[in-house]
């Protein structure tokens, strides 16, 4: 029997068949059912927030956050440059204009950069901010593989410019703060609206989803109205506005609400996992484990392995075509968005340490039911196929 150990894979130990039975059973499969409710009260709860809006996906999330955040065609939107590439392109849908700014250590938003970015780069007029005579309105933030981005620095400067924060927590759902002035404030739940994603990959998934909170109530309440097409009156067809159909299905949250009720689980077994690789690879010479930020309980979704470049000068590719040919399955961080053929016109701010990472990290298999055997494993062949390509 050959080994296969995969990066990252839904897992479905609870009521999801229970649940998404239930959901056909009673006939209610679409936009609407109890399922679909149930899961906004129980994210809702757990992220201390008034309201959650489920939705088809987290971009879709995101795209509903930009047009609340009243993103206009013409405006700046400030992204990042090192993430999912869903995370930028609803700018695009809005036909505004992305701004990179460089990631830190954290492969989050560099909130010195931003501040020097707004400083030194664009016009404080009458409240507005504005980059080449375009108004700045917004900045996407992204907590990239669990990490926290640097909320305090990064709201106190939004807050002196007036931008609008939107955080991309598609990967960070159970992430907080639990010292300085945030303290029990969860990923999403910081800046004004936070962004969730189920796709299969994702510490919760409902096959495809996303869900979406804003720091008013009333905003959430918007949103949902705009992702149902906009309808005022459900029988006689009146829409205000022009809607989207956005709306997560009945079916979608049935698997939701039964992730939800394991995610607590999930999550530890995410942070028990990461500590044995922790162990494994304290002192190896060739890759060190990447840290989550301290003073947050992260749900350590991804790990991220940086490869030592003195020593290993293989390619990513070379690297992960051996561990596939041993079993272990593998993957590059994303290729730079900035880089993509829709984006390489567009302006960036001192892209240094994304294109540093961008060559250096290995993300290693992270799913919840993964063993610790298996885990051995994976150390052990990450070891053998580096110190294979160990140029000293
Ligand atoms: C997964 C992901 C998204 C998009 O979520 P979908 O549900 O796939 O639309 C956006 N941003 C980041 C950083 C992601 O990882």
């Amino acid at each position: 029997m050959s080994k296969f150990i995969p990066l990252s894979i839904p897992n479905f130990e609870g009521n999801e068949r229970k649940y998404v039975d239930d959901a056909i059973e009673q006939g209610w499969v679409s936009t609407g059912g109890a399922y679909i409710t149930k899961l906004e009260e129980e994210m809702a709860k757990f992220l201390h927030t008034d309201n959650v809006c489920a939705c088809q996906s987290g971009t879709s999330a995101l795209h509903l956050s930009l047009i609340e955040a009243g993103v206009l065609p013409g405006d700046v939107v400030l992204v990042p440059p090192l993430t999912f590439i869903a995370a930028v392109n609803p700018v695009k849908y809005q036909f505004a204009t992305p701004v990179f700014i460089d990631c830190d250590d954290s492969f989050c938003l560099d909130p010195q950069k931003l501040r020097t970015f707004c400083e030194n780069e664009c016009e404080f007029i009458g409240g507005v901010l504005y980059f080449n005579k375009m108004p700045v309105k917004a900045v996407i933030v992204v907590h990239v593989f669990g990490n926290l981005a640097d909320m305090v620095a990064i709201m106190d400067i939004a807050k002196k410019y007036n931008l609008k924060v939107i955080e991309d927590s598609t990967e960070a759902l159970g992430t907080r703060y639990t010292e300085g002035p945030l303290a029990g404030k969860f990923a999403g739940t910081i800046g004004d609206f936070g962004a969730f994603s189920f796709n299969g990959n994702k510490i919760i998934t409902t096959g495809g989803g996303g869900a979406v909170t804003a720091n008013d109530s009333a905003v959430v309440d918007h949103i949902r109205y705009l992702s149902t097409q906009a309808k005022n009156d459900v029988h006689y067809y009146i829409h205000n506005e022009v809607g989207y159909n956005y709306r997560m299905t009945n079916l979608q949250a049935a698997l939701g609400v039964a992730q939800m009720e394991e995610l607590p689980e999930f999550i530890e077994r995410k942070r028990r996992n990461y500590d044995l690789y922790e162990k494994l690879f304290d002192g190896f010479e060739l890759a060190k484990l990447v840290p989550f930020r301290s003073g947050t309980y992260s749900n350590k979704w991804f790990y991220s392995l940086e490869i030592n470049r003195d020593r290993v000068s293989a390619s990513m590719r070379e690297i992960i075509t051996s561990l596939e040919a041993v079993g272990v399955q593998t993957r590059a961080i994303w290729g730079l968005i900035n880089e993509q053929i829709p984006y390489l016109e567009d302006t960036t701010y001192k892209i240094e340490k994304a294109p540093y990472y961008a060559e250096r990290i290995l993300n290693i298999p992270s799913s919840t039911q993964i063993t610790e055997e298996e885990i051995c494993y994976v150390a052990q062949k990450v070891k053998e196929v580096l110190e294979g390509f160990d140029n000293e």
